[in-house]
This record gives C-alpha cells, sequence and structure tokens, in this order.
C-alpha cells in the first residue's frame, strides 16, 4: 500500500460507463449471461475472475463501492452488504463454529451486542464481553477455542477508544484475527494500517452520510472476501444481505466528500464539546484532553480529519435529557432521531433507544446513564450560532444556570 490519502486513493479510482459517463453504469441486472456453458460451470467453482454470475454473489455496481472502500480502509479488497448488521453478522458467523468463543469489547453497538449475547449462543457461541481498554483482561480471556476479538475504533455510545495496534499483538500472538468495527471514525483512523485483520462498517452513517438508506460492508484480505460469498459456504453469499446495485452507485458518489464531510463534522463537534464543557457540563468526546482515551486516539488517528462527529452530554436525568431534545429540535438545532452521519445534528438518549438492548444492571455497570444524550453534530456552517442557541435550550430547562443578565 503507497502512502496517499485515503480521500486520494478514492478520488483517484475511475471507472467510465459504458457510454463514457463521468460514473460508472448502474448494473441493472439479477443475472447474467455466458457464452460458453463451460464459463458457467467455472465461475459456479468460483475459477474464473471477472465473471458475473447472479448478484447476491457480486455485481459491477457492488464490486465499484467496494473498491472504494477498500481504497478507503487500505485493505486489499471489501465486500459490501444490505446492512452494517449484514456485514458483522456475515464475519461473525464466518469465522466461528459452534462451540467457539468469542472475546468482545462490552461496549458496542446495541444490534452487535444483542446478535452477540442472544443470537449465536443458538450455535453454541459463547461470548465474553470485556472491558477492551484493559488489554490485560483481553489477553487472559483468551481460550483455546477463541476465534476472534471483536471491538469499535471509537465506541457507540460511550466512546471507548480501543489501542488497537496493541489488540492486533494480542490477537497475532494467538493467531485469531481482530474485527474492528470503525463506523464512527471512517478517514480518522484505520484500523487495518494499525494491524486489524477485518474492518466493518456501517455504510448507513458518515460514509453515506445522506441518511437514506441502510448498508454495510467488510474490508480485509482477497482470500477473506471470497470466502465470505463462496457459493458453497460464505457466510454472505448464503446469509443473502446483498446490497442492491441501484444504492451501492449512489453510496459511491457520497463516499467521495467523505473527507470534507468529517473534517466539518470533527470541527464542529469539537467546538461544541469544548463550549460545554466549559460551561460546566458532563461532555465525553475524545477530542478533549479529559477524555481518558484522547492520548490514545491523537496517537492513532489521521490528524487532519479530527475527533470525529459524535459526542455525548449527560444532562443528569432522563427527564431533562427528553425536555432538552424536544426544545431542540423545536429551535431546528437538529432532529430527535437515532443513527448518525446526517448533514443535519441527530440526538438520542441512548439508553432508551438504541441501546435498549443492554439491560438496565449492565448499562450501569459500562456506565451509560439516563441522562446521557448522544448527539452526532452536523454540517452546520456557523457552529457559533449552534452553539448560542443550544445553549439558550439549556439556561431555559435549568442544565446550565439562567443567565444572570436576563434574570
Ligand atoms: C448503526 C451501527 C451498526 C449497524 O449498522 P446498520 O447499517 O444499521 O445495520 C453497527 N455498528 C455501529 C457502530 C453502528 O453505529
Amino acid at each position: 500500500m503507497n502512502k496517499s490519502r485515503a480521500s486520494d486513493r478514492i478520488l483517484d479510482l475511475h471507472n467510465f460507463g459504458e457510454f463514457g459517463g463521468v460514473n460508472p453504469s448502474i448494473s441493472d441486472s439479477s443475472t447474467y449471461t455466458f457464452l460458453s456453458a463451460k464459463t458457467m460451470f467455472d465461475t459456479f467453482g468460483g475459477n474464473t475472475e471477472g465473471c458475473y454470475l447472479y448478484s447476491r454473489h457480486s455485481s459491477p455496481s457492488n464490486l465499484y463501492l467496494g473498491e472504494a472502500l477498500a481504497a478507503l480502509e487500505g485493505t486489499e479488497y471489501a465486500h459490501v452488504t444490505a446492512s452494517g448488521m449484514g456485514a458483522i453478522t456475515s464475519v461473525i458467523l464466518e469465522l466461528c463454529n459452534a462451540g467457539e468463543h468469542i472475546i468482545s469489547s462490552r461496549t458496542i453497538y446495541g444490534g452487535t451486542y444483542a446478535f452477540l449475547k442472544n443470537f449465536v449462543n443458538k450455535f453454541n457461541i459463547e461470548t465474553s464481553f470485556v472491558d477492551i481498554t484493559n488489554l490485560e483482561t483481553v489477553a487472559l480471556s483468551i481460550r483455546p477455542e477463541t476465534k476472534m476479538i471483536y471491538c469499535e475504533s471509537v465506541s457507540n455510545p460511550l466512546l471507548e477508544v480501543a489501542d488497537i495496534k496493541a489488540l492486533a499483538k494480542i490477537a497475532r500472538k494467538k493467531g485469531i484475527p481482530l474485527v474492528v468495527d470503525n463506523t464512527f471514525s471512517p478517514m480518522s483512523i484505520a484500523p487495518a494500517k494499525l494491524g486489524a485483520d477485518i474492518v466493518v462498517h456501517s455504510l448507513t452513517k458518515f460514509i453515506n452520510g445522506t441518511s437514506d438508506c441502510v448498508a454495510g460492508a467488510v474490508c480485509a484480505s482477497k482470500e477473506f472476501c471470497s470466502a465470505l460469498k463462496d457459493v458453497n459456504s460464505g457466510a454472505a453469499m448464503l446469509l443473502g444481505s446483498t446490497l442492491d446495485s441501484l444504492r451501492a452507485s449512489s453510496i459511491l458518489k457520497n463516499i467521495r466528500t467523505l473527507h470534507l464531510r468529517m473534517i466539518k463534522h470533527s470541527e464542529n463537534a469539537l467546538y461544541l464539546a469544548s463550549r460545554f464543557e466549559e460551561d460546566g457540563l458532563r461532555v465525553v468526546y475524545p477530542g478533549l484532553a479529559s477524555h481518558p482515551g484522547h492520548e490514545l486516539m491523537s496517537e492513532q488517528m489521521i490528524a487532519e480529519y479530527g475527533y470525529g462527529g459524535i459526542m455525548t452530554i449527560d444532562v443528569g436525568s432522563l427527564d431533562n435529557a427528553n425536555r432538552l431534545m424536544e426544545l431542540m429540535q423545536h429551535k431546528n438545532l437538529g432532529y430527535l432521531a437515532v443513527s448518525l452521519g446526517f448533514y443535519k445534528t441527530l440526538f438520542s438518549a441512548p439508553g432508551t433507544s438504541t441501546s435498549s438492548e443492554i439491560s438496565q444492571e449492565e448499562q450501569d455497570k459500562m456506565g451509560l446513564s439516563d441522562g446521557l444524550i448522544r448527539f452526532s453534530i452536523g454540517l452546520d456552517d456557523d457552529i457559533e450560532r449552534t452553539y448560542i442557541t443550544m445553549r439558550a435550550c439549556m439556561r431555559r430547562l435549568g442544565i446550565l444556570p439562567k443567565d444572570e443578565v436576563l434574570v
């Protein structure tokens, strides 16, 4: 891999449409003809490079988007899926057989947590949920039947930063893959370059950035991606979470501006996090010196793209959180909605929404409090104006002291 930036590697790709269009043509077929019966036979055996068989296996549009994602993460190959969960579940079921074991960070996306906690036990696969920042615990949790270590580079919703280099070292020593979900920090963190074997994404969030679709990706070696779509045994091929070509082509157009968007999301989030911390609120953002993962993130990130667009503020109670979110929506500061990576700020209370799969007792253990609001900061051009309006909402509700001048 050369030293070029991920953004330029994406922009350097050029695939013209069949009539010289500046965008590749959208593949509008579920099935493909063969000139000879023998080629069809060989393609089923996985031997014929460049031949398309059936669009659940692969399609030109999906391969173009895959190329862009491999360029983003600096991996040999990427396989796109119909959702982030489609990518994550395929990877897990590809790597683990019945009776085997997974080590996972305990602070992960609610859907992934639910899959590992409640679903894979159907196959007698067991998961140990650990504090991923405690490297000793991670190493000690490895058993002979452990098949993978799983974490998020910056975790949802608590923004814990994983030491990917150190985790990769632990995994490599035991000959097992490190799988990293990089949904929160595209461009900023390149897990594969830090030693992760497999990088998964929900494209639904920052990468697509327009909150108009659900999609995912697995960035890894060509060998692993080919295994995922093997017609006889591949988890992605057989579970069938295939992305539609039309959607793949629209995501490809959006990923080309990801670098610009990430810079702005990060700049705005850092501004608001710093200001609200100065105001005395409990703000969690990896770009703040007060964040336990701040130094680690600074070491492993690509500085231009900043610390990402997600921050949390604990406003003390669920009631405060709900009232503030409703007021902020009313003032057009953003939308009370789950998900992230939109041009508009999105906010939700993870304890009662995206992480509600996690039991109250476990939420308490990991520090997920009721008053926590997760913000996905938007692309506002005048962020100071946003800050002033948001602060006024907090003052009105007594979350910040009322402005003395006004009283
Ligand atoms: C949203 C999300 C997912 C799941 O992705 P979908 O596209 O909704 O299936 C996985 N991991 C993280 C960190 C997410 O934020």
